[in-house]
């Protein structure tokens, strides 16, 4: 690197990301360094005033010359992108509101979204090619290789919460039984015990471990990739007893002699590190996940 590019400033960028529990935002260096950050409580009635009063007040902390160039916004997959907004699936506190352009107008720079497991995905690969799968209020993930992430037909490319891993399961909110969100999505859990996820019974965070590893082979064997990332809050809450089951059911499955040394690692991120990359992702038009968006 020269003299004159080392004495240039770090270009920064907006991270927000969107949660059931919180809304968090951020300037982000390109260099990964957090700048000004802030979050709140998601409130239960008009989170998206919250979110731009939010975003306000990052952006009057922040100095002149950390300015963002653009804004990538993490949140409940997957994404519309004719709307820019995001479509959980049996979440209804963010849908269809139009975060993009309400982000975009309020900041003034270019805004993107992406899903939180997508925007993890991006973030575990480091430019290389990886498996991950991104355990928080919902299952989400995605798939890079070479550093690209696979986009699928309609950009929603990683939707494992709704991969079948239990034929004679519950039904899952998508209409399916025995999905991989219903024994491993935050929500589901949540919703199933009535408790917090941190007194979830321990029957029930062994066969969350056993369903992400049973995923994960199957996955593994999909798309042939040895690197399988996992992170989000519920391997933070649910911790090695999770782990433990997950590996084990991996390699129990995972037979296949050319994935013999494929492993599953915890990777944990900061909450603002997925929707950071991806906005730095379509700043420098490198292998970003969606073309840059106008709003
Ligand atoms: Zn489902």
């Amino acid at each position: 690197m020269s003299a004159t590019s080392e004495a240039a400033p770090l270009p920064r960028f907006l991270a927000v990301d969107l949660g059931e529990r919180h809304l968090a935002a951020g300037i982000v260096a390109a260099d990964g360094t957090m700048g000004i950050r802030d979050r709140v409580v998601t409130p239960s009635r008009d989170p998206l005033d919250a979110l731009l009063r939010l975003l306000d007040r990052v952006l009057a902390a922040t100095p002149d010359d950390q300015r963002p160039l653009a804004c990538a916004v993490s949140g409940p997959g997957p994404v519309d992108e004719a709307s820019g907004a995001f479509r959980p699936i049996g979440m209804d506190r963010w849908h269809g509101l139009p975060i993009r352009k309400a982000v975009a107008e309020r900041t003034g720079v270019m805004t993107m979204l992406e899903s939180s497991g997508r925007a993890y995905a991006v973030a575990a690969a480091e430019g290389e090619s990886v498996l991950a799968l991104h355990l928080g209020d919902q299952v989400d993930g995605g798939v890079v290789v070479d550093g690209a992430l696979i986009a699928g037909a309609n950009g929603r490319a990683g939707m494992f919460g709704h991969l079948l891993v239990e034929p004679n399961g519950p039904e899952c909110s998508c209409g399916a039984v025995g999905c991989l969100e219903v024994f491993a999505g935050v929500q589901s859990i949540v919703t199933q015990t009535g408790r917090d996820l941190i007194s979830t019974p321990a029957a029930l965070i062994d066969r969350a471990g056993i369903m992400v590893g049973r995923a994960c082979a199957s996955l593994a064997a999909m798309v042939d990739v040895r690197r399988i990332v996992v992170g989000g809050v519920l391997i933070e809450v649910f911790r090695d007893r999770f782990v433990d089951q997950m590996r084990s059911e991996f390699e129990e499955r995972c037979r296949l002699s050319h994935l013999s040394d494929a492993t599953i690692r915890v990777v944990q991120h900061h909450v603002l590190t997925g929707a950071a990359t991806v906005a730095r992702a379509m700043d420098i038009g490198e292998a970003a996940p969606r073309s840059a968006l106008d709003i």
